[in-house]
């Protein structure tokens, strides 16, 4: 089969610029028929990707990189990202079989309003509506050509790098916040793949970088998280520490969390190409639920501490969201009381001094220090003398020690 040189990758609406209309002229030579890849994008459009480029399978080029990331523990303790190393170095093994692959994405809505929770967890799980999405075109795939092709869609949940494979489909480059940025869409999109045991043509990679002098993202951090351009460590990375973290959030950390109750969007708001080219929301899939939907960051945190194991349940089902647990998410609300809530929020945080989760009592009772109440106080004196957990105690006396700190003229 013959190739071509490379294709440019292509977003939808690109084509579609403003062209003036004319009758066609009946003796002009009729217009080539639409190569496989550009009527495997118009399908990709049509199901709602924004980006579609495509790559040849093999080496992973950052892949080193990778290594030098986990080996340096900057993954913190998300172990399954230190697994299957040997696939993650070469895009033909996942899928053997597999010789190309269809990358797309996704936008998320980078114009929608800041709030507590992160952009991209709003809406319904990105896993679940692009792997739809990615079957379809798969199955769209084998109809057209009209025999079944082997292939796997892959959102997140194999060992590949996906910024790796998106950059050389042509998609963007590697920010200094880690992301994978466009020159004309910024970052807020989710990225996916096919992988197909089909020859396809090749996008022409994605070649230098856009940052050029800008830091805005390395400076922006609240935490300080990023050790270099392009290293993240995600031991101080908020979207780390109130999504993937189990346990407790490092006491000095705590403060800088402000009033993020599940990931941050920080380091893209400040990218000047999200600020000049993010995008109005329109996958509804991707819309604000209810429970998350205008609400802001205290009465987002009361409603989780108060929260029923069957409304939690039944409230976030389909949701991202649910990665962190019913346990973090309240975790998370008391931290964020503990940062910006005010007297009126104690009875929500004396009340999870009760919780079943040692994780949630112990950073109930860190807030509870912090909001330099008489009514505070005593719930955390009375809670220290039946507290059975150890931690818990040493969170209650560092509260109430951090409380009597305070002028008096503060304390009520
Ligand atoms: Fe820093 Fe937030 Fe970006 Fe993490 S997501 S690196 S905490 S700005
Ligand atoms: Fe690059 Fe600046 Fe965007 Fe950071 S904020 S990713 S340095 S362009």
């Amino acid at each position: 089969m013959g190739r071509k040189a490379g294709v440019k990758a292509s977003a939808r609406g690109a084509s579609d610029a403003a062209a003036p209309r004319v009758a066609p002229d009946p003796r002009a030579t009729p217009a080539p028929a639409p190569t496989r890849e550009q009527r495997l994008e118009r399908q990709a459009y049509a199901l709602g990707f924004d980006l579609v480029g495509f790559v040849r399978l093999g080496p992973a080029e950052t892949a080193a990189h990778f290594d030098d990331w986990i080996a340096n523990g900057r993954h913190a303790d998300m172990q399954y990202m230190a697994r299957d190393a040997e696939l993650r170095h070469d895009t033909r093994r996942p899928h053997p079989g597999a010789v190309s692959a269809i990358v797309v994405t996704m936008d998320y809505g980078g114009r929608q309003p800041r709030g507590p929770v992160a952009r991209y967890a709003r809406g319904d799980d990105y896993h679940d509506v692009m792997k739809e999405r990615l079957q379809a075109l798969h199955a769209w795939l084998s109809a057209d050509v009209g025999a079944a092709i082997d292939g796997r869609a892959y959102v997140d949940t194999a060992p590949i790098l996906e910024r790796d494979l998106a950059r050389r489909a042509g998609l963007g480059w590697f920010g200094k916040n880690t992301n994978l940025i466009n020159p004309t869409r910024g970052s807020y999109f989710f990225i996916g793949s096919l992988f197909v045991a089909m020859e396809l043509v090749a996008s022409t990679p994605f070649e230098g970088d856009k940052c050029g002098g800008c830091t805005r993202c390395l400076k922006a951090c609240p935490t300080g998280a990023f050790v270099a351009p392009k290293v993240l460590d995600a031991t101080q990375c908020i979207s780390y520490l109130t999504i993937e973290n189990r346990a407790a959030i490092p006491e000095p950390l705590r403060e800088r969390v402000g009033e993020w109750l599940y990931g941050c969007d920080i380091c893209q708001d400040v990218c000047p190409y999200n600020r000049k080219f993010s995008l109005p929301l329109t996958e509804l899939r991707f819309a604000p639920r209810p429970v998350v939907d205008g609400m802001d960051a205290r009465s987002l945190a009361r409603r989780l501490l108060g929260m029923s194991v069957a409304e939690y349940t039944e409230s976030f089902r389909g949701s991202p969201m649910k990665r962190a647990k019913f346990s973090g998410l309240r975790r998370n609300a008391a931290v964020v009381l503990g940062n910006v809530g005010l007297v009126d929020d104690a009875p929500a945080l004396i009340a999870a001094l009760r919780d079943e989760s040692s994780l949630v009592r112990g950073h109930a009772a860190w807030a509870l220090g912090r909001l330099g109440s008489s009514l505070a106080a005593t719930a955390l004196r009375e809670r220290l003398v039946d507290e059975p957990d150890p931690d818990v105690r040493d969170e209650i006396s560092s509260a109430l020690r951090a409380r009597d700190e305070l002028p008096d003229s503060i304390s009520k």
